[in-house]
């Protein structure tokens, strides 16, 4: 049994009934986490229970979309929009522009448009 609070780790936890269910522990509320699809029974609220099963799933939510933070290493482009990419500096990991894809680095706001850093330019910050 696992037991975390539903603010944590990354967890989507949608209830999955409409009045409180019973077991021999008291009153609880069924939830399903609607990123990865564990379940969890929470007796306090705040606070789920996890079956052991889930253990590692239940550590950190494999599908949370948790925001990417980028630190320069290097940036070859040059220009306007690229003069804040400046080596150690830090940024937010934006979605792609239409039309565009992460193939080939992550794209974070340059001056005043996305720009993209090649994935040689920059290391992931946790
Ligand atoms: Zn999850």
């Amino acid at each position: 049994m696992v037991i975390l609070e539903m603010n944590e780790n990354g967890h989507k936890w949608e209830k999955q009934n409409l009045v409180t269910l019973t077991s021999s522990k008291g009153g609880y509320d069924l939830y399903v986490c609607a990123n990865c699809g564990i379940k969890g029974k929470s007796y306090t609220p705040g606070f789920i229970e996890i079956a052991e099963r889930y253990r590692n799933k239940a550590m950190g939510c494999p599908n949370c979309e948790r925001t990417k933070v980028v630190r320069v290493t290097k940036c070859v482009a040059v220009g306007k929009e690229f003069e804040a990419l400046v080596p150690g500096s830090l940024h937010t990991v934006v979605p792609p522009p239409p039309g565009q894809n992460n193939k080939r680095g992550e794209w974070v706001m340059g001056a005043t448009e996305p720009v993209l850093l090649l994935f040689r330019e920059f290391t992931y910050v946790d």
